[in-house]
């Protein structure tokens, strides 16, 4: 057995250190974020990447410097590394702060339109992103294609000066408030031989004439996720994006950056802060404590690794799928420990504290191992990367 481990590869890349000038900036978000809750802008919330839209938040995380970090300068971005990044999203989680109207756009939209875009497009939507100003969706599942993102059926045909596309996605988070998305769709009939051939990246304006966007209430009776409908909707040959027909690769990029980042184990941060001020005091807890913290602490690890791949131009799939596995299983945990080790029920109505996070984290912790690519599918891609299946 112990041979067969040593000969298998390592799932995460070797330790990342944050360089020194991290703590400067990790204080200076830490004060920020203190006086606004000082200043009641806003009181922490379980889940605020999905649930926490506040443009002014956002316009002002803008306006300090703290979005389009790794975006050059000449598009309006701080040509800072991820792991600048890094420190200024985990602080911003970790507070439970409003930050689902850039997030998107902050987390792959922008080096995803450095990486395929066409000067173009990234003069268009890169400044308005780092200043805060410009939101997107992302639109890939669809009603039949969610982990089999090949099965996608919307249908893109190529007519004058463009290309129509109609069909339906689904589970779009924010389509409704955002300015547009990334939609992948069927450019070339489908090859039964190769699935993966002929899908395409479209960058779609959500006011283009032909989209409907439909709510879909989440469990809470909020809105958040969003059926969004093309009806022969015309997109102009200039918001291609990338290469026709390479959408599946670029597509499998992009997802390297939306799987290993901080949110994929601090969505209950601002709960197990919250539990861990309940339980001051209270004596036979510390065990159970001490194991959270230590996985927590070690996840952060795995995380910062993966950051710091990234940071060197790498496309750490397998590790990405390993955080976001291990990650998301933890969310939960901490929503399980709050509910047995404290004897507050949840209460969805409470203005904030302790029983109103607890309400956000149960009501949201369904989608937590869903989202991104669900577990046994991201489990699927770990076991083909070690080479078992
Ligand atoms: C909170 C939230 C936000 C989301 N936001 C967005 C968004 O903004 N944009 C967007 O495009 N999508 C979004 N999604 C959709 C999400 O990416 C999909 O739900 C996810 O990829 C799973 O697809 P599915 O729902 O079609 O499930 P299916 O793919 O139908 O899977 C159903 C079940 O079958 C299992 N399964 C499927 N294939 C395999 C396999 N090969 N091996 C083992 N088990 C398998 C799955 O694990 C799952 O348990 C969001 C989802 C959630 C929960």
């Amino acid at each position: 057995m112990t041979s067969t481990l040593s000969r298998l590869p390592a799932l995460v890349p070797p330790p990342t250190e944050l360089p020194p000038r991290a703590a400067a900036l990790r204080a200076e978000v830490r004060a920020f974020l203190a006086e606004e809750r000082a200043a009641g802008a806003w009181s922490p919330r379980a889940d605020v990447w999905l649930s926490g839209w506040d443009e002014r938040f956002t316009r002002e995380l803008g306006r300090r410097g703290w979005l389009g970090m790794t975006i050059p300068v000449e598009y309006g971005g701080h040509g800072l590394g991820a792991l600048d990044r890094y420190v200024v999203t985990e602080e911003l989680l970790a507070a439970g702060a409003p930050v689902a109207a850039h997030w998107v756009a902050d987390r792959q939209i922008g080096p995803t339109l450095m990486r395929f875009g066409t000067e173009e497009q990234r003069r268009r939507y890169l400044p308005r992103i780092a200043a805060g100003e410009c939101y997107f969706g992302i639109g890939m599942s669809e009603p039949d294609a969610g982990s089999d993102l090949a099965a996608v059926r919307t249908k893109a045909v190529q007519v004058d000066g463009g290309w129509e596309l109609t069909g339906t996605k689904v589970w779009t988070s924010g389509a409704h408030h955002a300015h547009a998305f990334f939609a992948l769709a069927r450019s070339a009939p489908k090859d039964d031989a190769n699935r993966h051939a002929g899908l395409s990246q479209f960058i779609v304006d959500l006011d283009s004439p032909g989209v409907q966007i439909r709510p879909i209430p989440l469990l809470t009776g909020a809105h958040h996720f969003n059926e969004v409908v093309f009806d022969r909707v015309f997109i102009p040959d200039a918001q291609v994006l990338g290469e026709l027909g390479g959408g599946w690769a670029q597509v499998t990029g992009e997802l390297a950056f939306e799987r290993s980042g901080p949110e994929r184990f601090l969505s209950t941060f601002p709960l197990l802060t919250a539990l861990l001020g309940e339980l001051t005091g209270v004596s036979g807890t510390e065990r159970e404590v001490g194991r959270i913290v230590s996985r927590l602490w070690t996840l952060r690890r795995m995380s910062l690794a993966v950051a710091g791949s990234l940071e060197s131009g790498e496309a750490p799939e397998l590790a990405a799928a390993v955080v976001k596995d291990l990650g998301t299983r933890f969310e939960n945990e901490i929503v399980d420990a709050a509910r047995t080790l404290v004897a507050i029920p949840p209460d969805p109505g409470a203005e904030s504290g302790f029983a109103r996070l607890l309400a956000d984290a149960v009501l949201h912790a369904p989608g937590f191992t869903l989202r991104g690519g669900t577990n046994e599918v991201l489990r699927g891609i770990v076991a083909r990367g070690m080479g078992l299946r």
